[in-house]
């Protein structure tokens, strides 16, 4: 039983993944997603997203929290960590696994590098697989194989369908835009996709508020949901920040670092000014 079972009203989250440092990108939609709950009375909760151990580094959580605190923006605790909660991403995956929706691909790094075109360079979208380690028949080994990745079966041709609360009509087709995606890994971890739908769910989420880089991971975590009977959720996906020739900014830019801009003794002010010049 968590503290927000009693909640019923507006569920919002932050979702970082605990890999680098806050940045100017996180920043707009953190307060995106922190005035969308304060509008609505809702709460607003944090989940730190370090389900890869590899690339989790204690020193970024230590670094969000600070930065969200220095940036006014307030969540309600506890921190949700996804590398307790690997348990309920294991039901959830096994469920799928004996309902058919995933099956196990052999594919090595290599075969994958070699078969899929670069990814596109405006999202940090990955690019489509071609299912070669799709089942002949849908009769295959439901019985997990360890030490294997799966990968979810998306319906071939089907749209799917959202009205984005920020962006509009949005529509994506399993197949061309995504391909067969990965939701369980062979360390015996969950994808981002199916740890983000099962924490969404259980944490009774109303409305996800994320960057538009992740509007096709929305449109395969729908098919998850459908798949594992999971409620639906709102989404509000907050426009990318561009410099004044229109171009991206990038992610993994240094001086985009909320701490940089910190140390350069900018205010929280000024990092809002800094937001809304770049939202348009
Ligand atoms: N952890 C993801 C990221 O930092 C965001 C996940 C989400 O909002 O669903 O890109």
């Amino acid at each position: 039983m968590s503290p927000f079972d009693a909640q019923t009203g507006y569920m919002g989250r932050l979702a970082p993944s605990p890999t680098g440092l806050l940045h100017l990108g996180h920043a707009a939609t953190f307060r995106a997603a922190y005035e969308r709950a304060r509008e609505r009375d809702g709460l607003l909760l944090l989940r730190n997203e370090d389900v890869d151990p590899q690339r989790s580094k204690q020193e970024f959580v230590d670094a969000m929290i600070e930065d969200l605190a220095w940036l006014d923006i307030a969540w309600e605790p506890p921190m949700v960590v996804q590398s307790q909660r690997l348990a309920l991403y294991r039901e959830a995956f096994e469920r799928l696994l004996v309902a058919g929706h995933v099956y196990p691909c052999m594919c090595s790094r290599k075969d994958l590098a070699q078969m899929m075109q670069a990814p596109h360079e405006d999202t940090d979208d990955e690019p489509v697989y071609d299912g070669r380690c799709r089942p002949a028949d849908s009769a295959g080994s439901r019985a997990l194989q360890p030490g294997v990745n799966y990968r979810f079966l998306v319906p071939d041709g089907e749209a799917v369908r959202f009205v984005d609360k920020n962006l509009g009509s949005q529509a994506f087709t399993a197949g061309t835009d995504f391909g067969d995606f990965l939701v369980w890994r062979k360390d015996g971890l969950p994808s981002y996709q199916l740890a983000c739908v099962v924490d969404d769910a259980a944490m009774r989420i109303t409305e996800v508020v994320r960057g538009a880089d992740l509007l096709k991971s929305t449109a395969r975590q729908m098919l998850l949901q459908r798949a594992l009977g999971l409620p639906p959720v709102a989404y509000f996906h907050t426009r990318l920040l561009v410099d004044e020739h229109g171009v991206r900014l990038a992610k993994r830019h240094d001086a985009l670092a909320v701490r940089t801009l910190r140390q350069q003794g900018l205010s929280s002010d000024d990092v809002r000014r800094m937001i809304d010049a770049a939202l348009r």
